[in-house]
Formats: structure tokens, sequence, C-alpha cells
């Protein structure tokens, strides 16, 4: 047993999810990515005197949005609060967020792990608040840039509590989270335009201990796995560090991805006091039971429900039902494929195969994808009913589909000359025919070389010009041999 067997992490994330709002948390400068430096800053986010914050109301929903989706409390008066520091990208000299009245409070994130067994995060907070601006350290050789743009848009910031034991499951937990706030549409989830950020919290303890251990917090990770990284080198880190008997510094390290380590930013014993006061110029926002209950009408599945219900109702794989959920227009194909299909096997591998595939060859998105979930299914029924063949299908009916999506699957299927035969009166006449050209292979089977039945399923599938139906034919053979 190596040493590191003896200890146990413990971790908590802090997420920071940047809304998809047109305009800003407290103004209507717009609130849009990539905009030339410094040309979405007013007079109100830059906290001139005289001007008065708004809440934007969109913004709201998005936070009611995930609140619902993560089983959180909502809260129904939200104040909100000032957060006093100085920085030169923070032109206020303040941040708006919330402090005492979270928007909301408990709930968790349910997600499967790479075996997927299900692991679930407990929430403390999801709270709103409005970003900074962007300082630039690497553009000028002299000077730090400073683009405002960001400066007010509109945050959620998700804290969890220390549920996680490695860096795998904060990895996992993260791609769910990009997952859950692509399908809510609150959030576009790219970590590398630092739409989704996030903190990590870590410490270690002997396993079975009952307290904490002393934390660091690591940030500036720009990448997935660069969190799981930094987790697990800062484990490592620690109990290396307790096995020299030495104590851990409680502070804020920053990652260094070229290296995989982590380095000391900053000491917690001289950590900021923000000086919270209840922000006086905007009042508390009241969310209804009956506003609550509006969201929640027009929420989307989400997707660790819909990969519950493709692995335990469709009995699907933990796979299938991984690759199915990964984009939300995907998965909603999916749903309305199998609203007229029962053969959910089938469906997912037209979707998972052949429809991806198409998707992928044109570069194209499923929104844009010709056929209609319904007429899909018909191709579905098309082979289950033995019409045609499941080659012909993917290698003739599909093409053609894609390319008339008007028609029905069946008189595309007619035209193409690809229905099959399962005629047995005339499968009959064409398995006699196969039979009698080998009269001593009969004998041959018949003593027990049963692997010769291939050779007369040949032989008749030639005959009919591979129109026949093969289940059909396979079973007209054996009578006919054991005859
Ligand atoms: P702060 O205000 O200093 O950021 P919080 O109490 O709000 O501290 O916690 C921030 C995050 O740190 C949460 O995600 C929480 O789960 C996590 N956390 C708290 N204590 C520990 C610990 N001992 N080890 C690892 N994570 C911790
Ligand atoms: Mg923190």
């Amino acid at each position: 047993m190596s040493v590191y067997d003896k200890y146990e992490a413990v971790i908590g994330l802090e997420c920071h999810v940047q809304l998809l709002t047109k305009t800003k948390m407290y103004s209507n400068d717009a609130a849009e990515y990539g905009a030339l430096p410094n040309t979405n800053v007013s007079v109100v986010t830059l906290g001139h005197p005289g001007t008065l914050p708004r809440v934007n109301k969109r913004a709201i929903e998005f936070a009611v949005k995930l609140g619902i989706a993560t089983k959180s409390t909502i809260t129904t008066e939200n104040q909100f609060a000032r957060k006093n520091y100085f920085y030169a990208d923070l032109p206020k000299g303040y941040q708006i967020t919330q402090d005492k009245t979270p928007i909301c409070t408990g709930g968790y994130i349910g997600f499967k792990l790479k075996d997927g067994q299900e692991k679930k995060i407990n929430l403390i907070r999801i709270h709103m608040e409005e970003d900074a601006g962007k300082s630039m350290h690497d553009i000028d050789p002299f000077e730090t840039l400073i683009d405002l743009n960001r400066a007010g848009t509109p945050l959620l910031e998700i804290v969890t509590q220390p549920d996680f034991r490695s860096g795998e499951e904060a990895y996992a937990y993260l791609n769910e989270v990009r997952k859950l706030v692509r399908y809510l549409d609150i959030c576009d989830g790219n970590m590398e335009e630092g739409s989704l950020r996030c903190d990590a919290n870590i410490s270690v303890r002997l396993k079975g201990a009952k307290e904490y251990g002393r934390r660091t917090e690591v940030k500036n990770m720009n990448s997935f796995r660069n969190v799981q990284r930094a987790i697990d080198f800062e484990i490592k880190r620690q109990i290396d560090l307790i096995e020299a008997g030495e104590t851990i510094s409680v502070e804020t390290r920053s990652f260094d991805a070229v290296n995989g380590t982590t380095f000391t930013l900053r000491s917690k014993e001289s950590a900021n006091d923000y000086r919270y006061f209840p922000e006086p110029d905007l009042q508390p926002v009241f969310v209804t039971a009956d506003y609550i209950e509006g969201v929640k009408k027009n929420l989307p599945p989400l997707p660790n429900d819909l990969h519950n219900k493709y692995v335990n109702e469709l009995k699907l794989s933990e796979y299938d039902a991984s690759v199915l959920t990964e984009s939300k227009e995907i998965a909603l194909y999916f749903n309305e494929l199998i609203s007229s299909t029962k053969n959910y096997k089938s469906a997912a591998n037209w979707v998972m195969v052949n429809v991806k595939s198409f998707l992928n060859e044109n570069a194209l998105h499923i929104n844009d994808f010709p056929i209609q979930p319904k007429v899909l299914s018909q191709i579905i029924a098309l082979i289950d009913e033995g019409k045609i063949s499941h080659a012909a299908a993917s290698q003739k009916l599909f093409p053609a589909l894609v390319a008339n999506p008007a028609k029905s699957p069946e008189s595309l299927a007619t035209e193409l000359d690809i229905i099959q035969n399962s005629n047995s009166g005339e499968i009959q006449a064409l398995v006699e025919q196969a039979v009698n050209k080998f009269p001593e292979k009969i004998t041959e089977y018949k003593n027990g070389k049963v692997g010769l039945l291939g050779l007369f399923v040949g032989e008749v599938m030639k005959l009919s010009k591979g129109k026949a139906d093969p289940k059909v034919v396979n079973q007209l053979v054996k009578e006919q041999l054991e005859k």
C-alpha cells in the first residue's frame, strides 16, 4: 500500500457561468463577446455619479432555470450587495453581487462517472453577480491593457459542497455543468472564451477522519482537463507535505499548464476584507411561486434525466445514452424518433451511426438534417417488417431520402427496386432450384456439415438478384434440406 492510499481528497468547486443575455447585469450595454475593446461601456457600467443600476430580468429567469434544473430552493426576496475592492479592471470600485440571499440554495447536480456509476454533488448556493473587465498583460510589452466590455456582464456562481474525491470526478462534473447550461440555453459553455470558469478548493485528510484538512484554492485553469490536472497535482503535493511533517498553508494558488504544477499567488492570511453591505441603489427582486411555475413549464428535458431514461427504460447501453445526450438537439431528435418506433436499439444506431456520420461528412448541424424523425422511423419499420434489408436501407435508401426528403421511404424503396421478396411461394421455387444444383452437398449437409447452409442461402440470394428476404430464405432452405 502506498502512502497516498492512506489519504482521501476533499474538493469543492466554484464555477462562474457567463449568461447569454443580450445586455449586461445592471445596464443595457451589450454583453456580446468579441466586440472592439471598450465599446460596450456606458456611464452605468463605469458607475459614474448619478447613474443607477437596474437588474436584468432575463438574468433572473436564467438563474431560476438553473435553480429548477438543480432542484435548488429558490429565494423569494433577492437582495443585492456591494463587494468592495480596488482593481484596475473594476471601474466602479465594487462589484454588485449577492451575499446573504443567493438566488438558489441547496440542490444538486447528478451525473455519470466513466464506469457508469452515478455521482451526486450537492450545491451550497448559486448567486447572481457581475463580471469585472479584462486585464491583458501579454499584448503590449510595457503596459497592461484593459478592456471594460466584460465589466458588468452577468454571471451565475455555482458553489458546491466539498463532495468531490478526485480530479476525475471534478472533470465529469464540469462536463455535466456545460451540458446542463447548454440544454438550458443560458450559457454557451465555452471554457476557452471564458464563459465557464472554475476555481478548485482542495484539501486532504486521513481516510476515516471526520474533520476536513486545511485547504488551498487553485485558480487559472483554462480547460476541464487542466482542472483535473491541477487537482491531482495538488492532492499529491499536500500529501507529500503532510508526510514530511509540514502543515498546509491556507492560500490561493495558480496553475501552470506547461509544467502541470501549482504555485502560490497569495496567502489567505492577507485575504481581502470586502466590506459587503446592501447595495443602496437596487430594490430587492421578488421571485414568486407563479413566476417559477411559468419558467418550469418551458424547461427542456435535462441531460442526466434523459441519460437515465435511455438506460433504465429503453435499455440502451451507458455508451449509447451518453452519445445521444451529448448535445440537446441530437437528444431532442432522438426523443421524437422514439415516439414513433419501439425499436429503440435500432433508432439509437440510426442516429449515432447514419445520421451523425452524414452530419459530420457534410459539416451540418442536426437542425439542418433533412429527414424528419417520423420519416426515419418508417425506414426502421420497413427493415423490421422484412421489406428491405438493413444494408440496402443504409446504403441506398438513406442517401436517396436525404436527397428527396419529401418522398415516402416506401415509394423510394420501390423506385430503387430494393423491396425484398418475402413471398414464400416464389422463394420456395428458387430454393428448390438452388438445392437441386448440388445433390452431393445435400448428403454432406445431412451428414453434419451444417456450414453448407450458407452456400445454399447464397445461391438463392443470387437467383433472386438479392431481393429475397434473407430471413425467409434461411428458414425455407433449412426446411428443404431437412426434408
Ligand atoms: P470562501 O468564501 O473562502 O471561498 P466557502 O466556504 O464559500 O469559502 O467555500 C468555498 C468552496 O470551498 C466550496 O466549494 C466548499 O465546498 C469548499 N471547501 C470548503 N472547505 C473545504 C475543505 N476543507 N477542503 C476542500 N474544499 C473545501
Ligand atoms: Mg472562494
